[in-house]
């Protein structure tokens, strides 16, 4: 199994190259050159097996260059002990034949940990094929979740350093103060003045600065990427979509081959596009239903083929979800144009120019067979966390409110009653103040602590031991700098 760029379709490289790499030289991203194709008793085989089992099936088919004892070390190493929840992304079911697939047992309570818990194995492991001992460096930018489990994911792993921006006004309290007080030898983590855009294109710019590159490359260090545009992000994504449908199966709520539905809370792109692999090697889907908050930039796209990132940006109680750019819909594009980088290198150089672009209704109509779309905002999430709490008993995070407010408009409009999984990417406790609001209960209390303890009270749902266990911890990352200021702050933390 080979990849290729978004941008350059003449490219041909291994999955140890893609993971170490990130991003291409040209700007592009790395793509499986076929999608694995997999039958229905492949579907059947991962019934009644563990998850670790059904990620090592579903990841031996794209990470080809990896030895099977290697894909049995990391996803040993990755899922065995980091989860709360001993079947690691459990299946609940709300209510009929809706379900929520719960993502955030790991480490950092949000569904990030499901892939950076895995990558930092993948990485070495990559690495070591093919950047022939070099340092590791790792930038992140994130809107929150992606920072603190990169930085869990990567500390202190020999070989590696990783260093994260974050928007400083543009995430909650708890990420905040999971990122400051971030332990660990090999890591650093800066605010930035701006919006989450600001810090990703940050990130790209020095990821792509020639000079940069070469520095490092002399002092025997190299960059990668743990944003979702590194294929390792991406790769473990696609087992849980496998799981949550072996799932149904073995609950008896489909039989194999019955079509599902996934509902997916969307910013980057990352997490929707790992469900459309796993719809594309063969898993039976009906819809996959994009949710946005009032950063509605892909509601727009999927029901217009325009993209145009020139828009306000809204903060929201879903801060992981404020993004304009999602960098992931550049590889589902690129399927879907047949590989034509030179179709994509102009979209997305229009993109940039312009701020904006629109595919054609050829295009448009593939993305539309598949995909549908809808968002709200604040207010409707608060009011969808409360009536899920109320009616159902389950108490959902702002993300994943977006999801079940959006899945629920959905369902009403096109009368679809197909089965239908919610991808549930944060626990509540990651957002107490929102969460707390949309129960409709009454806090006087700024601190995040005693809004966890009110959120207990009044939901009865246990707050997990990872945040509580943050009351008291000193922040030990207080630096915050300007945009053009970040490539300075990535050669101060590596001595260059
Ligand atoms: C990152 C994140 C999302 C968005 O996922 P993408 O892969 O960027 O689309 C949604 N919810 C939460 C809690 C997240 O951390």
């Amino acid at each position: 199994m080979n990849y290729t760029s978004t941008r350059n379709n003449t490219l041909s490289v291994s999955s140890s190259f893609a993971i170490a790499n990130g991003i291409s030289t040209e700007g592009g991203l790395f793509v499986p050159t076929d999608i694995p194709k997999v039958s229905g008793d492949f579907i059947a085989s991962l019934v009644p097996m563990t998850y670790i089992e059904r990620a090592r099936k579903v990841l031996s088919l794209y990470l080809t260059d990896f030895s099977a004892e290697e894909i049995d070390a990391d996803t040993f190493g990755a899922y065995s002990t980091g989860f709360t929840h001993e079947k690691v992304a459990p299946l609940t079911n709300l209510n009929g034949n809706v379900n929520v697939l719960e993502l955030w047992h790991g480490p950092t309570c949000a569904f990030k940990d499901m892939a950076l818990q895995l990558l930092p194995y993948l990485l070495t492991g990559s690495a070591k094929r093919v950047s022939d001992g070099k340092e590791i460096v790792i930038l992140v930018a994130t809107s929150g979740d992606t920072g603190k489990a990169a930085l869990e994911g990567f500390k202190d792993v020999p070989g590696t350093k990783i260093l994260v921006f974050y928007p400083s006004e543009g995430v909650s309290a708890m990420q905040k103060l999971q990122m400051t007080t971030q332990k660990g030898e090999n890591v650093g983590v800066a605010a930035i003045r701006g919006n989450f855009d600001d810090a990703q294109t940050g990130v790209k710019t020095i990821f792509t600065d020639k000079s940069v590159r070469e520095l490092l490359e002399k002092n025997g260090k190299a960059f990668s990427s743990a944003n979702s545009i590194n294929w390792g992000r991406l790769v473990p994504q696609i087992v849980y979509y496998f799981s949550a449908y072996a799932d149904m199966i073995a609950s008896g709520q489909i039989a194999n081959g019955d079509k599902v539905n996934f509902c997916v809370p969307t910013g980057n792109f990352g997490n929707i596009l790992a469900a459309y692999y796993a719809m594309e090697m063969g898993l039976p889907v009906n819809k996959l239903i994009c949710a946005s908050n009032a950063n509605n930039v892909l509601t727009e796209f999927i029901e217009t083929g325009r993209y145009n990132r020139v828009r306000k940006f809204h903060t929201t109680v879903s801060p992981s979800m404020d993004i304009l750019v999602s960098s992931n819909l550049e590889r589902l594009l690129f399927h879907l144009s047949g590989d034509n980088s030179e179709e994509i290198t102009a979209l997305f150089t229009a993109l940039s120019k312009d701020g904006e672009y629109t595919v054609s209704p050829a295009m448009l109509e593939k993305i539309q067979s598949v995909f549908a779309a809808g968002c709200c905002d604040d207010k409707e999430t608060k009011k969808t966390v409360g009536e899920t709490f109320r009616d159902f008993n389950y108490l959902l995070d702002p993300h994943t409110g977006v999801a079940v407010n959006v899945y629920n408009t959905y369902r009403k409009n096109t009368g679809d009653e197909t089965p239908t999984v919610i991808v549930s990417t944060a626990s509540p406790y990651k957002f107490s103040p929102a969460v707390l609001e949309g129960l409709g209960e009454e806090f006087s209390s700024e601190d995040e602590f005693e809004m966890m303890s009110a959120l207990n009270k009044a939901s009865g749902v246990p707050a997990p031991a990872k945040l509580t266990e943050l009351k008291g911890a000193e922040p030990r990352f207080t630096n915050i700098c300007d945009k053009e200021e970040m490539e300075g702050v990535v050669l101060s933390m590596l001595g260059l």
